[in-house]
């Protein structure tokens, strides 16, 4: 005989429950989610997420291997599949920027499998590689793009994209993208943005030049700090 299965009963019934299922994400994300082998939000998606469901801006002070992707890609293919609409060419509703194009590539795969039981499009545009087959991915029509902030400049400046329909813009690796010098480029790109705007910005350290970028570019956002993993005196 089978014994009643005590874990899951208490599960269901506990309002602290900490799996994803409490987090209010559509179910096809939820799925990927499962697919993934995801059981438990990190602590960084466990703050994150509802206020991003919301809309909220975010200051997010974590490094690579917190699940921040998830924290801000979760959410927000939530958010477009909520409002869907056909997949525009060169005028994507998401820019994501990061510093280097393997972050960039990486950000674009979580976005990919996430994203899988969902009709939206997500593409990658970053340096060093050829540019025409990027072109190609953007005129089929973009909701999510990825990118390394030369290369879209690139793009911008010979008309492959539109910044103007911009929904939510996040800056990765903000600090990484400042000690690369892409402090220009990034005021170049955050000009060309709608002023009305979900805005994230996430970088492991908060200097004062990231305090005052930070300053610049969020409303009201909710902070979410999270220490590193581990750490040795
Ligand atoms: P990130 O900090 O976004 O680079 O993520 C670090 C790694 O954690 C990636 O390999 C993710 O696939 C993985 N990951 C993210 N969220 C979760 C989660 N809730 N459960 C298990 N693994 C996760």
């Amino acid at each position: 005989m089978a014994l009643p299965d005590h874990n899951n009963s208490i599960k269901k019934d506990n309002p602290y429950m900490t799996d994803f299922r409490g987090l209010e994400l559509a179910q096809p994300i939820l799925r990927a989610i499962t697919d993934e082998g995801y059981t438990t939000p990190t602590p960084i998606q466990l703050k994150s997420i509802p206020a991003l469901l919301k809309g909220r801006d975010l200051l997010g002070v974590a490094q690579t291997g917190t699940g921040k992707t998830a924290a801000f890609a979760l959410p927000l293919l939530h958010r477009l599949a909520d409002n869907p609409g056909a997949a525009r060419r060169g005028q994507p509703r998401a820019l994501i920027l990061a510093p280097t194009r393997e972050l960039a590539g990486q950000i674009n795969d979580s976005f990919t499998s996430y994203g899988r039981y969902l009709r939206l499009r997500s593409t990658v545009v970053f340096g060093g590689t050829a540019v025409r087959p990027q072109i190609r991915a953007l005129n089929q029509g973009v909701h999510v793009l990825v990118a390394t902030p030369g290369r879209l400049l690139d793009l911008m400046n010979q008309g492959h994209v539109r910044l103007d329909g911009i929904e939510t813009f996040i800056l990765d690796e903000a600090d990484r993208m400042l000690d690369m010098g892409f402090l220009p480029d990034v005021k170049r790109i955050t000009a060309a943005l709608p002023a009305r705007r979900q805005t994230l910005l996430f970088s492991a350290t908060m200097p004062k030049t990231i305090e005052k970028l930070a300053d610049s570019l969020l409303s009201d956002p909710e902070r979410v700090e999270i220490a590193p993993a581990a750490s040795t005196v």
